[in-house]
């Protein structure tokens, strides 16, 4: 089986979709993928990357400037 080039549905980039590789998304079950690995791996990244927290303190203080840290500071 030769390799096949596909073209990636998300940047457009042709990619080498190879009998090894498609030997193994046989072997998962899955289908001939629609992104080149560079968004695959972009979109796995995303996946990991937890949502935003929001800050816990929506408000600032209204004691002036920022207090500075408690360690001394030496010149
Ligand atoms: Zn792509």
């Amino acid at each position: 089986m030769p390799d096949i080039t596909l073209n990636c549905e998300n940047c457009g980039n042709e990619f080498v979709f190879s009998e090894g590789e498609r030997a193994f998304y046989a072997s998962k079950g899955l289908s001939i993928p629609k992104c080149c690995p560079i968004c695959r791996s972009i979109k796995a990244q995303e996946k990991r990357i937890p949502p935003k927290p929001t800050s816990p303190t929506g408000t600032t203080p209204s004691s002036g400037p920022a207090v500075p840290p408690e360690f001394p500071k030496k010149a």
